[in-house]
């Protein structure tokens, strides 16, 4: 294993930062190759504590000449939203000093190529200097994973639809409960920009049967645990076991994907009519049938009209829930997976 220190010059004089990069080097020129990185959005760390938990696999892996394909594993891939703390908490979905958020507006590259890449200018700020990086270090990988988590939340992945359902082996292997499939446009999210080069290739290029390109949504914030690590790190383990990134005569062979798959137009937003507490009456994981009460909104309390109940729109999954437990008018609290199209679907990324 190789490990190479990147160095990012912040936007002003004498900041600077450092992202750690390990590679592996397989035996195979044919196998296919694998990225993964945590923690772009900075403050998602159950990705990060799964890494730590796969690498003395990998490490493993490697003494004994088990690593066919090349691995390049970024554990931490923002030090600029992690140093971003605001009255002891981290801030790190947006960067700071643009308003832009970490996982959007990644480069969309129209080849799938290193020479691709737009310049760097002098001008660019830190933010789209890493951008470039992180699509730098990916790009040519046939796996790409990158490891985030929701609020509240059971394991889910998004997955573009062209890759689905050559993919379920990959959710299978995973572990997760559901993947939630898009097409189009995302803001230019990393997962797109790992995948829209390959889209503009002709489809016996661009071989997509290979390709496992997904944001993994390892649970909520607070689901960073020795257990949970433990087995998110078999799951990405068995996923490159089972494509071949490794060889593993003892590995499990995965079952066929049995969780939720819907196109992100079935997810309905639950959002709030007012601010106030919010009280929830489901959690991650439950199935609801159309009008059940998801939550109540305590908007005026001690008034005998001062709640108001949120219902189903229509029959499904609660994938997953917000966080916190106040909020403001038009905040989206609840995802929830329809069975059909949702009437209000948005284009594009669910949340900003
Ligand atoms: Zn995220």
């Amino acid at each position: 294993m190789k490990t190479t220190i990147e160095k990012l010059a912040g936007d002003t004089e004498g900041v600077s930062y450092e992202l750690a990069v390990y590679r592996f080097k397989g035996s195979s020129k044919t196998a296919p190759t694998a990225y993964i990185q945590a923690a772009l959005h900075a403050g998602e760390l159950p990705g990060v504590v799964a890494i730590h938990a796969l690498m003395p696999k990998l490490r493993a892996a490697e003494a004994e000449g088990r690593i066919l394909g090349d691995i390049t594993i970024v554990p931490a891939a923002n030090p600029v939203g992690r140093a971003q703390y605001h009255f002891g908490e981290v801030q790190g979905r947006f960067h700071l000093g643009t308003r832009t958020n970490f996982n959007r507006d990644f480069p969309l590259l129209d080849r799938p190529d290193r020479s691709a890449l737009p310049p760097v200018t002098p001008a660019s700020t830190v933010d789209v200097r890493l951008k470039r990086l992180l699509v730098g270090l990916s790009i040519g990988h046939d796996i790409v994973l990158d490891l985030h988590c929701d609020f509240e939340s059971v394991s889910y992945l998004y997955v573009p639809t062209q890759l689905w359902p050559a993919m379920q082996d990959c959710a299978a292997a995973l572990g997760v409960e559901a993947v939630i499939l898009w097409e189009g446009e995302s803001g230019a999210a990393f997962e797109e920009a790992a995948i829209h080069p390959w889209l503009q290739v002709p489809p016996e290029k661009a071989g997509l049967d290979r390709r496992v390109v997904t944001t993994v949504e390892y649970r909520g914030l607070r689901d960073v645990e020795t257990s949970l690590a433990k087995s998110d790190a078999e799951g990405i383990y068995r996923l490159l076991s089972v494509r071949g990134v490794i060889a593993d005569g003892k590995a499990a062979k995965p079952k066929k994907f049995a969780g939720i798959a819907a196109p992100i137009g079935n997810v309905e937003l639950i959002s709030m009519p007012r601010g106030g507490a919010i009280l929830f009456h489901v959690a991650p994981g439950d199935r609801v049938r159309k009008g059940a009460k998801l939550a109540t909104i305590v908007h005026t309390p001690g008034d005998e009209d001062g709640a108001i109940d949120l219902h189903a729109p229509q029959a499904g999954y609660i994938l997953t829930r917000s966080a916190h437990r106040s909020g403001r008018a038009g905040d989206d609290i609840i995802k929830l997976v329809g069975e059909v199209r949702s009437v209000k679907a948005r284009q594009g990324a669910l949340e900003d």
